[in-house]
């Protein structure tokens, strides 16, 4: 009896606490800790989440919890891991923007892409679509693809968020944070030779650098091994022709790089 009382009495410490930084779910290392208690004779143990960080890349910040789906298998290959993470954004409700969105645009191309590029989030047209890039800023992105002699079902296209911020503003530090669990796992299912980063968000939030585009460019910072080009984003290159000169001298920097 004395055993059961400090189990359950450990039970309902962890639960208490983690009701408060944890709304809607028992946080993993409560769970370690749970299924590392002395537990009475007959309790059945809860299964810890052991897939749980693959399943659900923002599992560290939860809102509400989304509908469950099944777990990738660590040897499922790219494709299908990316298919098991779009279907289960499509239920995510992490942050504020899924209030406001028609659709969840998680990104698209080759799951063994040699390049990755990395935007800010969807616009009007992409939230319309569900697809990344589609509107004016994408056609020209579509141009620098195919300036580089890539098609564009060769490359992988995502963006920081995945959902539309209302009126096309920069998405908070929050969004953001909710949210780059997606892009963090899609970039390690792809596993690219290359990522372009689109602009000063996907910049700043995929390297943690505030230096900004003009100092950054052409020095190949890398994330997690994989080198990086940030330049300029379409949207910006549509305001600013002049700055093209300096988009298409980034693009071939990572055509010599990729051996084009
Ligand atoms: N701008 C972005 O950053 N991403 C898109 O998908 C579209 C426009």
């Amino acid at each position: 009896m004395d055993g059961d009382g400090t189990f359950f009495d450990q039970l309902m410490e962890c639960v208490k606490r983690d009701g408060e930084r944890h709304p809607g779910g028992v946080a993993p290392e409560t769970m370690r800790e749970l299924c590392s208690a002395a537990a009475p004779p007959g309790f059945v143990r809860p299964k810890p989440f052991a897939r749980r960080a693959e399943e659900d890349p923002a599992a560290e910040t939860p809102l509400r919890r989304p509908a469950p789906t099944p777990a990738a298998a660590p040897d499922d290959p790219p494709e299908v891991k990316l298919e098991k993470m779009r279907l289960y954004s499509l239920n995510c409700r992490r942050c504020p923007l899924a209030a406001t969105r028609t659709n969840v645009v998680f990104g698209e191309g080759d799951p063994h892409a040699r390049l990755m590029f990395i935007g800010e989030g969807p616009g009007a047209d992409e939230d319309r679509l569900g697809r990344p890039f589609v509107g004016r800023a994408g056609q020209l992105l579509d141009k620098m693809i195919a300036a580089m002699r890539f098609k564009r079902e060769e490359v992988y296209i995502a963006n920081v968020v995945k959902c539309r911020p209302p009126g096309n503003r920069v998405p908070t530090p929050e969004e953001a944070i909710r949210c780059i669990g997606y892009l963090e796992r899609q970039i390690n299912f792809v596993r690219p030779e290359v990522i372009v980063l689109l602009g000063a968000t996907a910049t700043s939030f995929l390297l943690k650098r505030n230096e900004g585009i003009t100092k950054l460019r052409g020095i190949w910072p890398d994330y997690n091994g994989i080198p990086v080009m940030p330049t300029f984003h379409p949207a910006f290159l549509l305001r600013q022709e002049s700055a093209k000169r300096e988009a298409w001298h980034d693009l071939q920097q990572v055509m010599d790089k990729l051996g084009k």
